[in-house]
């Protein structure tokens, strides 16, 4: 079950703290304040709209199915809604309702100008044949055509849809509404269809390039000024100075294989890939794992990874095999989670040992974990700062599907990695300067950001 109030008790958090800030919209006053402020918290904790359709889709075998799916478009304040399509047999309304509403707090943060979507198709898509993947895309496609559109709504892959599924969404959209920019329809396209080079790789990178200027660019830049913070975070990064970092990495996929490939090249920083995992194993290396080895494995096969000491052995591969859920629990420094939602959870909250989470996927924690991880001292660097490389780079695409000019990959990771830096230099200073966790600094910012535009558009009444 999703977390929504998760979700709109950070927001109320947020707009408490800004409530007594003068500073902040300070056109307004009293008893208006106090009224803006609640309609901030309605508004922002609140879809627009949510659509519900059922496909109807015929599957080979000659049986017909509905297959309930959604479209949630939560807040288009700061430009078109945007956000990805999940493919995913355990997604319903109220967990799409929630992750629309980071996409808003994303986009938002990182002054891209969208506003935030989601959708949700609920199957799983290995039970389907790729023509009834291809129909129920085109379906999607049909049954929602009249909110999508490069002005209306931007959809993007997400958790069980990569390029092949936007192709083909794009190609329907195309169809039934000729003459629209079709190319800025859909983001996460495949490169020959109008995608941006970079786009698969872009959320991975982010995320590490997140995690590296923490730990690294900014720390190196700010030594002085952080040593003297009395700051959990600082105690962490300069603690382990003199020896390698150990990152675990949950999830395999588009987002954890490319942390991990990025973490094993880093020239910035010492560490090393102790642990991967996927829905099947966990894979364990105190030395470090080969991970161009291991590459080469899962794109082989079906992008799993090795499962047996002999597929671990033909590929010349050293490490244990562990249960799936075993890497939570490692006892290593950095914990990324690049698989799914809601991972860490009461149950297993109290197991974890990394002292550093980074939140490769949208939402891996409950609310409650989260709590309880912040007040135990674990720095939670937050999805809507870290994963944000995803939809960064779909702006770009959208950019590029506008004006038919397309970037280099270089041109690309460098326009990435600047967005993320001017943001990253907005919400540390201020992390390190007061007493907040991360994840609420971040939703401050964003908060207050689409709160100002709210007012100047007059909708706060
Ligand atoms: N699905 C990705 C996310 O959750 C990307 C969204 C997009 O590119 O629009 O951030």
């Amino acid at each position: 079950m999703a977390d929504i109030s998760g979700t709109k008790t950070i927001v109320e958090a947020s707009l408490n703290a800004l409530l007594d800030d003068e500073t902040f919209l300070p056109d307004l006053h009293s008893a208006t304040r106090e009224k803006a402020f609640s309609s901030l918290v309605s508004i922002l904790s609140t879809p627009n709209h949510v659509h519900k359709s059922f496909l109807r889709v015929p599957l080979e075998n000659g049986k017909v199915v509905r297959i309930p799916a959604f479209r949630v478009q939560h807040n288009n304040i700061m430009g078109p809604y945007k956000g990805g399509i999940r493919f995913h047999e355990a997604i319903n309304e109220d967990e799409v309702v929630e992750l629309s509403s980071l996409m808003t707090l994303k986009s938002a943060l990182h002054d891209i100008p969208f506003g935030g979507g989601k959708g949700g198709v609920v199957i799983n898509p290995r039970d389907y044949e790729t023509k009834e993947l291809h129909l129920i895309s085109k379906k999607y496609v049909q049954y929602f055509s009249d909110i999508l559109g490069p002005e209306k709504d931007i959809p993007a892959p997400d958790v069980g849809t990569s390029a092949r599924e936007m192709d083909w969404m794009m190609g329907e959209y195309k169809s039934i509404r000729p003459g629209m920019k079709y190319r800025s329809s859909f983001t996460g396209k495949s490169v020959v269809n109008g995608g941006s080079l970079g786009r698969r790789e872009a959320t991975g990178k982010g995320v590490y390039f997140t995690f590296r200027y923490l730990m690294h660019d900014f720390l190196n830049a700010q030594h002085q000024w952080l040593k003297e913070r009395d700051n959990i975070f600082v105690k962490t990064a300069l603690d382990h100075e003199g020896r390698s970092l150990t990152l675990a990495i949950q999830g395999f996929g588009n987002v954890g294989s490319v942390v991990a490939l990025e973490a094993y090249k880093s020239p910035h920083l010492n560490n090393k890939v102790v642990s991967v995992s996927d829905k099947n194993v966990t894979l364990y290396n105190s030395d470090g794992i080969d991970i161009p080895e291991l590459l080469k494995f899962t794109t082989r096969n079906n992008n799993e990874l090795p499962v047996s000491e002999k597929e671990l052995k033909d590929v010349d591969i050293k490490a244990d095999i562990m249960d799936r859920d075993d890497i939570l629990t490692l006892n290593v420094d950095v914990l990324f989670l690049a698989a799914l939602g809601h991972q860490v959870h009461k149950e297993n909250m109290e197991g974890i040992k990394a002292r550093v989470i980074v939140e490769g996927a949208n939402a891996p924690l409950t609310t409650e974990a989260d709590d309880f991880l912040s007040d135990q001292g674990v720095i939670i660097i937050p999805d809507i700062l870290a994963n944000a490389g995803g939809v960064i780079v779909s702006y770009l695409e959208w950019l590029q599907g506008r004006d038919t000019q397309f970037l280099s990959e270089e041109e690309v990771y460098e326009r990435l990695h600047d967005k993320m830096q001017e943001t990253l230099d907005v919400v540390l200073p201020q992390y390190f300067g007061d007493a907040f966790p991360l994840r609420k600094n971040c939703y401050i910012h964003a908060v207050m950001k689409l709160s100002t535009v709210l007012f100047r558009q007059g909708k706060l009444y």
